[in-house]
């Protein structure tokens, strides 16, 4: 796969330099640390937006049947190409083309799913307390929407957002991460193919700089965000300013339970899992692994053991692959040193991994931690990396109070054989999802997701639910004269 040299917005279907002044990030591999590209840095430029709100009379007033037609087509032309953005994917982000076919598979999933909302798209139809009167409810667009969004799934991430707003009426701008910039040149170059017009997809490259003046323009009308917490609450205050809708999906320290009637060996491999796969960058990541006392040793060594056993590196025989920069893996060992200068224990890992074939990827070694007060940064903040903590626990009550106790709310996993045990977790731990006797998820296609809390600001995506994200009810009463018949 050739990777461009340079990556530039995508503005009115075409490949855009927006001056001649432009700037640009440096675009490293993360598998083997060499540069791959630059990526240009979007500055203020009017004509971003007045390509958006231009875009957005004919398109919000095509029918929605139509829009999904054209999400259709698009779904089926990113299925027919799947190996290109498999390549993308793993390029960008340094993991395996099996893992980058994995969450392509799901935008394909939500695409087809987003597609088919077009001919439902259902309001309410419902009756009236004045006489020879019916009400019902429509959907409208909200109007221009900037997407911006994380690098850890970046495929999915873009359909998560994208296809929702589309369907609904609206015209987008996307900021996809500055780590990930083709996969959402790619993925505009698909929707021009199946169809859609012009100027109705845009997407401006950049950092932090690019993402806040899209935040701050006054024709964006909903920012929709993934990402940090940080980074979430200082785009709601700017956007709230102006009343803009703002929806938020952030963070995670997601707890998984294990308690003294748990299937062990199943429970060890979902922690495992959960714990490491896409090297931890998942905001539904297992960091916190809660276990009863009484199998806490052995639960202990067989987790140790498994994964230890894990391979490290970006081909299909890894289980996974790096840290999508220099900058995150530092920051991710400084926690884990910083965490670890008392009476805590490293289990596992602690370290950079360097890889014999690609000693300059960003590689970190699988990292348990055990006797980790529960007020300790490393409990309470999310790292984004191979790292999760071990406690131990007398019973399920004093482990409900330690899965809550997190400014998260995002996911969380129980692994028992009793259904009362699993009714009370259920009831008990405060999340968007809850996981039975399997890994802390993400989410599928027909499902919301979404968390509480820290973890965002109550919208869900995706779902039939996002629909809501990404329209405004209009409410409607029709007067009729019998008198008239
Ligand atoms: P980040 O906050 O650093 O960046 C996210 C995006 O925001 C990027 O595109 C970035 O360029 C942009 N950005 C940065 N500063 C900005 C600003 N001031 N104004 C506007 N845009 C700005 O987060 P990240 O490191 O890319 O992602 C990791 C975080 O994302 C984790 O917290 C993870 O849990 C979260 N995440 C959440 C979900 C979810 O669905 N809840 C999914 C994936 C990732």
């Amino acid at each position: 796969m050739k990777y461009p040299e340079k990556i530039h917005h995508w503005i009115a279907d075409n490949d855009v330099i927006l001056s001649g002044t432009e700037t640009y990030l440096p675009k490293y591999n993360p598998s083997n640390g060499s540069q791959l590209g630059l990526v240009a840095e979007g500055k203020e430029h009017q004509i971003i937006f007045m390509t958006a709100v231009v875009a957005f009379e004919n398109w919000s007033h095509t029918p929605v049947v139509k829009r999904g037609e054209i999400l259709r087509t698009a779904t089926q032309l990113m299925e027919s190409r799947k190996q290109e953005i498999v390549g993308i994917v793993a390029l960008e982000t340094g993991k395996s083309p099996k893992d980058a076919a994995g969450e392509t598979r799901a935008a394909i999933e939500l695409g087809y799913f987003i597609a088919g909302e077009g001919r439902r798209f259902y309001g309410q139809t419902t009756t009236s307390a004045v006489p020879n009167r019916f009400a019902y409810t429509t959907r409208q667009p909200v109007g221009v929407c900037a997407l911006i969004t994380s690098f850890n799934t970046p495929i999915a991430n873009a359909a998560w957002k994208a296809f929702p707003a589309l369907l609904c009426g609206n015209t987008v701008i996307m900021k996809p991460s500055e780590y990930t910039p083709y996969t959402a040149i790619w993925f505009a170059k698909i929707l021009k193919e199946a169809g859609l017009p012009i100027g109705v997809f845009s997407v401006i490259q950049g950092g932090t700089q690019t993402g806040g003046f899209l935040v701050s323009n006054k024709d964006v009308n909903l920012v929709s965000f993934t990402g940090s917490v940080a980074t979430g609450k200082e785009i709601a205050e700017i956007a709230s300013k102006r009343l803009a809708r703002v929806c938020l999906e952030l963070g995670g320290k997601n707890p998984l339970v294990v308690c003294d009637d748990a299937d062990i060996d199943w429970a060890v491999e979902c922690a495992v899992l959960s714990a490491f796969s896409n090297a931890g960058q998942r905001c539904a990541s297992a960091s916190r692994i809660i276990v009863f006392d009484s199998i806490y040793e052995k639960f202990k060594q067989k987790m140790c053991d498994k994964t230890l056993a894990l391979k490290i590196g970006p081909t299909d025989e890894d289980d996974f692959g790096p840290v999508i920069s220099l900058t995150q893996l530092k920051k991710v060992l400084n926690a884990v040193n910083e965490a670890t200068s008392g009476k805590e224990i490293l289990l596992t890992g602690g370290s950079r991994f360097f890889h014999c074939d690609y000693p300059n990827g960003y590689y970190i070694q699988p990292t348990i931690l055990e006797n980790i007060p529960a007020n300790d940064p490393i409990s309470q903040e999310e790292l984004f990396g191979p790292i999760t903590c071990l406690y131990r626990v007398k019973d399920l009550a004093e482990a409900i109070v330690l899965a809550n106790n997190s400014k998260f709310g995002l996911t969380g996993a129980i692994h028992t054989s009793s259904i009362h045990r699993k009714e009370y977790f259920k009831n008990h731990y405060r999340a968007g999802v809850v996981s039975i006797n399997g890994q802390t998820y993400g989410s599928e296609p027909h499902l919301p997701f979404g968390g509480l809390r820290d973890s965002g600001n109550g919208w869900r995506e995706p779902g039939a639910q996002a629909l809501d994200a990404y329209s405004e009810w209009q409410t409607v009463y029709e007067k009729y004269d019998p008198n008239l018949v």
